[in-house]
């Protein structure tokens, strides 16, 4: 798992310790037909877990495909995707890109990042996301969790998630590039939460220059 690796390496030896390691953490999501997962990315965004997982399967028991999915309007959506929020915004958002799929990409979804961030509502993370879990790409998806626990952790010291992006690749073998993004999502969920931080029963507090920041928020 890469945080029992990430333990013994400190912000002074970056990843190196994690460089030959084969223990990585596989956060591989069950789903990994591309345009399932763009979905999928889509609907995730802005809300927790549960209620993208609700409104993904509810939409794809309705639609199977993008074919299907491309001659609907709006609110033909609605009511499926509600769960997860935003969701005149969402199906406006997955109408439109499947659109485009059949239009430019004879119904498949590109296996490029250039080609996914042209797409309405996809950012880098989501296409960087698409490229590890559905094309097994080597690609570093970076959200709000990522960048905050890599400042955190002072393996870098930037200010957006792009920023974040550029400088954890400098340190980062490319190999363990995919796996961050699930280790340290489900890492931020639970313990080094964005609000009071649960530093006291976190394992890496011992190597993490934050600890102190934090020792009499945590809860
Ligand atoms: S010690 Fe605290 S701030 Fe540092 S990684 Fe752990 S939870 Fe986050």
């Amino acid at each position: 798992m890469v945080w029992e690796i990430a333990k013994r390496a400190s912000p002074q030896n970056g990843w190196g310790a994690l460089k030959n390691s084969q223990k990585l953490y596989n956060n591989i999501n069950s789903e990994t037909d591309p345009y399932r997962v763009l979905i999928e990315t889509v609907l995730s965004q802005r809300t927790k877990d549960e209620n993208t997982e609700k409104a993904f399967k509810s939409l794809f028991s309705h639609y199977k495909n993008v074919f299907e999915i491309s001659k609907l309007k709006p609110q033909d959506l609605y009511d499926l995707i509600k769960p997860a929020g935003m969701y005149k915004q969402k199906s406006e958002r997955i109408i439109n890109i499947s659109k485009i799929l059949i239009e430019n990409y004879n119904g498949t979804v590109p296996d490029e990042l250039e080609e996914l961030i042209k797409l309405p509502g996809v950012g880098r993370k989501t296409a960087n996301i698409v490229l590890y879990v559905s094309f097994s790409k080597e690609a570093l998806a970076v959200d709000t969790h990522v960048h905050r626990i890599s400042n955190r952790l002072g393996w870098v010291k930037t200010k957006t998630p792009e920023e974040t992006e550029v400088q954890l690749k400098k340190i980062i073998p490319s190999e363990l590039w995919g796996p961050l993004n699930g280790s340290m999502v489900n890492f931020g969920q639970k313990i080094c939460k964005p609000i009071s931080p649960k530093c006291m029963e976190c394992f890496l507090n011992e190597v993490c220059p934050s600890k102190r920041v934090y020792k009499n928020k945590s809860r």
